[in-house]
């Protein structure tokens, strides 16, 4: 038995009526902003129940000109969660804003709401919130504090298609949400891909320009854009997988629970979703003392885990001449970048799989 700590598989059906739609748009070469993207876009934006989806390069794109087109930018600061991947801080800095991090919160390891209204200054322009490991961020929260003192709220959807929020799904509670299709996300293209969903027609009508060189129509530009369109060969497969995404984390949910429910009585903290939170686990991470042993433990049996993220955003090198990191401690996310673990989790991990990597970790302790 091999576990795979993710599982890009799909059905042999599906595989092959990709296969035949890629043959078709060999032959029709409608390879960019073709049919299907239009095609995507809306039955992607339904899924997410908002009106409009655009797709776009990468998640980090779609992050990226929902704030060029909101107008966030120079002398104006964004508040995100230190406890991230580097995708949600880069389009900040890209747009030319200045990234302010907060810590997360102990129980959920979410964006702490609290310290968000207490980061907030008079150049503050917009929240980002991360949905992280596939839980939502905590909206209600969020959005009063967006609400109170104007900001604009937005989503890093990147880890949560699907999941939902007192059954509102991820990408449609903030003004904007950037999401990604990297191959091992919930929904994953095959290669890079992105979207930008939102429920204002002059924000989707920005970016749709923005994502094609600004142009109205060709050769005649009328936005400030750039090249990061969504390929219609990745529409195509992402319109097939999209079909499997409730299925697929449905499983997911029941692959968590055999964790939650072997974990209980072990010396690991998990983390449940709240109860307004319907999880879709993009990843299964829990905390434990001893982390780096027990990764060297697993691994010696073939069982392989992840740590997600080991570094936290404020001490990559890559921002140490950069003020926003500047000795600023973030002691929740600091100490479970120490501890953080990441399980094997997709949706074709078989019940005995789950057990045998719980009676590794039993023998561990
Ligand atoms: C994957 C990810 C991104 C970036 O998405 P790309 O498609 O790789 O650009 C941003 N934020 C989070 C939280 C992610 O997990």
């Amino acid at each position: 038995m091999k576990i795979e700590f993710c599982d890009l598989s799909l059905p042999k059906d599906k595989e092959r009526k990709i296969w035949d739609k890629a043959k078709c748009l060999v032959q029709n070469r409608d390879f960019i902003l073709g049919s299907e993207v239009i095609e995507f876009e809306e039955a992607f934006a339904k899924y997410c129940q908002c009106d409009y989806a655009k797709g776009v390069a990468t998640g980090c794109d779609g992050l990226l000109w929902a704030m060029q087109a909101l107008g966030i930018g120079k002398g104006d600061e964004v508040i995100t969660v230190a406890n991230t991947f580097i995708g949600t801080v880069l389009p900040i800095i890209r747009v030319g804003a200045s990234p302010i991090l907060v810590d997360c919160d102990p129980i959920t390891q979410q964006i702490d709401p609290l310290a968000v209204a207490d980061a907030i200054t008079h150049k503050t322009t917009a929240i980002l919130a991360v949905h992280l490991y596939g839980r939502l961020a905590p909206m209600d929260e969020l959005l009063k504090i967006a609400n109170k003192h104007g900001l604009i709220l937005l989503e890093d959807a990147a880890q949560a298609h699907g999941a939902k929020y007192k059954g509102t799904r991820a990408g449609s509670i903030g003004k904007a949400a950037g999401f990604s299709f990297y191959p091992a996300k919930n929904l994953g293209a095959w290669g890079d891909g992105g979207a930008m969903t939102t429920s204002d027609s002059k924000l989707a009508n920005k970016v749709d320009k923005m994502r094609n060189y600004g142009q109205e129509k060709k050769y005649y530009h009328s936005e400030l854009g750039w090249n990061s369109r969504l390929d219609t060969i990745q529409a195509i497969v992402l319109m097939e997988k999209l079909k499997l995404l409730d299925e697929w984390n449905e499983r997911r949910r029941i692959v968590a629970s055999w964790y939650y429910e072997f974990l209980k009585e072990k010396d690991v903290t998990t983390y449940l979703e709240s109860s307004e939170n319907e999880a879709v686990h993009h990843l299964f991470v829990v905390t434990l003392k001893n982390r780096n042993k027990m990764i060297e433990n697993l691994s010696n049996i073939g069982i392989p885990t992840g740590i997600h993220y080991p570094v936290p955003i404020h001490k990559h090198e890559c921002f140490s001449e950069y003020s926003f990191t500047k000795g600023k401690t973030f002691p929740v996310a600091e100490k479970q970048a120490d501890e953080l673990l990441s399980l094997p989790m997709h949706p074709n991990l078989t019940h005995s799989e789950v057990e045998s990597i719980i009676t590794a970790i039993s023998h561990f302790f």
